[in-house]
């Protein structure tokens, strides 16, 4: 028999180049303290955090530096330590003001001392206080509290939990490197989070360009039976969550509905992992890899930074930008957001820093529709895209709702495949912005 081998996946997405090879081969190596570091108290989707310190405080690494009462949030740590400058707000990543805690390092910054705690009898609610505890949210950008999502509605129990280890964003290679640098400690967090929603299956979905990492992680959960690594046909969005659970378990979860309507849960590579230091080693999450990449970088690669790292010292310790940078992202280049400058600190959910070339950005202007209905073919959600361009063009809120512009998750798809430049995310931004005022009155 010869022919092409034939992956899991799910109808629709594209495939964009994904330049993954300037980065993949690089190991992990630690990104240098930079000379202050700028710490978001909110860092995550939920209720905001207060902050626990004030300037001219001592902080330890670790040490908690902002907290909230609230159930939907996610507590802040130091990320060196050293001395609070200010507590101050300014520009994030999304464009938006935050408050943040400035801290000037020391010199000299003592290791991190890890504990050796017995993680094999900790209760259901153990790891979710201790997810809780350690400030873990997602790590694959969405950075909704870990803990929230360990603890699904009595009525919806979760017999699978799935670790996107897809990666499908083009050039980040992150989660890669993890898989490949830390590939038990990936299966010992994904242990940890079945045991928090008592799942008996454990499924680790990788997309069939990091073979190497299916090899590794496989190793790794050799003899545990409940845990199958399952290979992935590369396509994006591959690692968005409905195509994910689609793909390996073929169950729909139902649109405005979450995993656990279908007895899924899912987190990222990088979150098994935190939650897997924070139970055994007593870790918070106050540094994170991540991915400095893209034909606009000198010498892209995998840096584990300390949260609040400006993307300008990230830059720097990647040989600085390889010629005029046409565009730098945080995040990948099709879910990540454009940055004016490179000011902003890297958050938990930070998971590269991507730099175009003046000519990769050059995208083309706005055409007439040309009905050729490929982004229909490539939507993954079954939405008509050139349906809700037309109706927000016309301002017809009504219309944009019915073809679904609720129900798009911004993957950007469609816009990638139009021949006509037509820029349909920020048509559905404008159109669920309008249908949200709209309800609201
Ligand atoms: S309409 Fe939304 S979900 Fe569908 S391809 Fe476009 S961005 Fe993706
Ligand atoms: S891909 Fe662009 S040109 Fe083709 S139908 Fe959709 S909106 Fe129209």
């Amino acid at each position: 028999m010869s022919g092409r081998a034939t992956y899991k996946t799910f109808k629709g997405g594209i495939h964009p180049p994904y330049n993954k090879e300037l980065a993949s081969g690089k190991a992990v190596r630690e990104a240098p303290l930079p000379p202050e570091v700028i710490i978001p108290l909110q860092q995550h989707i939920g209720a905001p955090n207060e902050p626990l310190v004030k300037p001219g405080d001592r902080v330890e690494v670790g040490q908690k530096i902002a907290s909230s009462e609230a159930f939907v949030s996610a507590p802040v740590h130091a990320s060196v330590a050293g001395t609070v400058k200010d507590i101050t707000e300014i520009t994030g990543f999304t464009g938006a003001k935050v408050k943040c805690v400035v801290v000037t390092p020391d010199a000299e910054q003592p290791e991190f001392r890890k504990q050796d705690r017995d993680i094999t009898s900790l209760s259901d609610s153990e790891i979710r206080d201790i997810a809780r505890e350690a400030g873990l949210v997602g790590m694959g950008g969405a950075a909704f509290p870990t803990h929230v999502k360990l603890a699904p509605p009595k009525d919806k129990p979760v017999d699978t939990v799935i670790i996107n280890a897809c990666e499908c964003e083009p050039f980040l290679t992150c989660d890669h490197r993890l898989m490949l640098e830390r590939p038990v400690d990936l299966v010992r967090g994904l242990k940890l989070l079945m045991r928090a929603v008592g799942a008996k299956k454990g499924l680790i979905g990788i997309e069939a360009n990091k073979m190497d990492a299916v090899d590794a992680v496989r190793d790794a959960a050799a003899g545990d039976t409940d845990i199958a690594v399952e290979v992935l046909e590369v396509k994006y969005p591959e690692g968005a969550e409905k195509m994910l659970i689609y793909a390996l378990t073929g169950r729909k979860v139902p649109p405005g509905k979450l995993p656990s309507e279908v007895g899924c849960l899912v987190q990222n590579v990088g979150t098994a992992v935190a939650l897997y230091e924070a139970a055994a080693w007593g870790k918070p999450l106050y540094e994170r890899v991540l991915t400095v990449t893209g034909p606009g970088i000198k010498e892209p690669g995998n840096l584990l930074a300390r949260i609040g790292t400006p993307i300008s010292a990230l830059i720097e310790a990647c040989g600085g930008f390889a010629g005029d940078p046409g565009k730098v992202i945080m995040g990948g280049p099709m879910t990540g957001w454009a940055q004016p400058d490179t000011n902003a600190p890297i958050v938990k959910g930070t998971s590269g820093v991507v730099v175009l070339t003046p000519e990769a950005v050059d995208v083309g202007t706005e055409e007439e529709c040309v009905r050729c209905g490929k982004c229909v073919d490539v939507c993954p959600m079954f939405l008509l895209p050139n349906f809700i361009a037309q109706s927000v063009k016309k301002g017809q809120w009504d219309k944009a709702e019915m073809w679904g512009a609720l129900d798009c998750f911004e993957c950007g798809c469609c816009s990638f495949s139009c021949p006509a430049y037509i820029p349909h995310v920020d048509y559905v931004r404008k159109a669920k912005a309008e249908i949200t005022a709209l309800k609201r009155k």
